[in-house]
């Protein structure tokens, strides 16, 4: 992800280092060609525009101008401002609370929820959790057995639920089940559409209201860009997300979903997912995604 922008910040920096003194033409022209690469990248206008802003505003000012090392204070404020950008603070999951603490997943179909919703549980077991995965999906029984391959894969109970029965009974029971077998986290895998739609918004809400999660988090198909973030819009519209995970990161050679959710969506996202392998998830680091894209 990012190696395109990487590319084009790099060389905008070189310049930049490359003259003694700086002149305000060179800081202009130098956010000018940051702010086409972002747009390049698929970062939201508005975003690309607020960010490049917020530079102008501290990299005109007399601190950088009449330092010795101007470019160098730029290349730092850019750095500052994009791990801003991408969220400030790295994000924690949020577990703490009553026991079996439940965390929702959802997400339109084919955005990776049920492998995010593994690899969530793999890690968790990692830690020393003793997670329960439950397929809250009563339309698609092919998810439901991907779960439970998936469970029976990386060691993890999947609660085993009746086809056709009313989700909402089903995560209420599948919260039982998860007191009565001393599992210390839920994680609900949820009901996916091909869009976003109004009876999966009520049957989302409805489960939300029943079973209180600690966190609803967002899958999110970062190869789809600026979709993502339109998605995200509408789920956080319907269900206060707490949080987003971006999938299908190492295959998104532009990046913009991962740019622009926090300003759009003011969520903090929590996870990437990075590879089909159930292993492939990363907790979100906005710091050391700036640097790394910063190069
Ligand atoms: P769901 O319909 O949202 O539950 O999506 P699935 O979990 O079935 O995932 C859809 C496809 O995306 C599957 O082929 C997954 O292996 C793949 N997938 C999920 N997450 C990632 C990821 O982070 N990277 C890549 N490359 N593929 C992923």
């Amino acid at each position: 992800m990012f190696d395109r922008l990487s590319d084009k910040l790099g060389k905008v920096f070189k310049k930049l280092k490359g003259h003694g003194k700086l002149t305000e033409a060179n800081i202009q022209e130098a956010l000018r060609e940051v702010r086409l690469a972002l747009l390049e990248a698929d970062v939201h206008y508005k975003v690309a525009k607020t960010f490049i802003d917020r530079i102008r505003e501290r990299a005109l000012g007399q601190e950088v101008m009449t330092s010795l090392t101007p470019g160098q204070q730029v290349v730092k404020i850019v750095h500052d401002e994009l791990a801003a950008l991408l969220g400030g603070e790295a994000p924690r999951l949020e577990l703490g609370g009553k026991t079996p603490v439940a965390l929702m997943l959802v997400g339109l179909q084919g955005s990776g929820k049920t492998t995010t919703a593994a690899k969530l549980a793999l890690y968790l077991k990692k830690q020393g959790r003793q997670p329960l995965l439950a397929p809250v999906d009563t339309q698609r029984p092919a998810a439901i057995e991907q779960l439970h391959r998936l469970g029976a894969e990386i060691g993890v109970d999947v609660y085993r639920s009746q086809p056709q029965q009313n989700p909402v009974a089903l995560a209420s029971e599948a919260m039982a089940a998860a007191v009565a077998k001393g599992h210390d986290v839920l994680l609900l895998d949820t009901a996916g559409r091909l869009h976003v739609d109004a009876p999966l918004m009520a049957e989302l809400q409805a489960i939300k209201a029943d079973v209180g999660p600690a966190e609803i988090l967002l899958v999110a198909d970062a190869m789809t860009g600026q979709d993502a973030v339109a998605v995200a819009q509408n789920f956080h519209e319907a269900l206060d997300l707490t949080g987003v995970i971006l999938t299908k990161v190492e295959g998104d050679a532009r990046g913009g979903a991962a740019l622009s959710m926090r300003t759009v969506v003011n969520k903090p996202i929590k996870f990437l997912g990075v590879g089909e392998k159930l292993d492939a998830l990363e907790v979100f680091h906005p710091d050391r995604l700036a640097s790394r894209i910063l190069g």
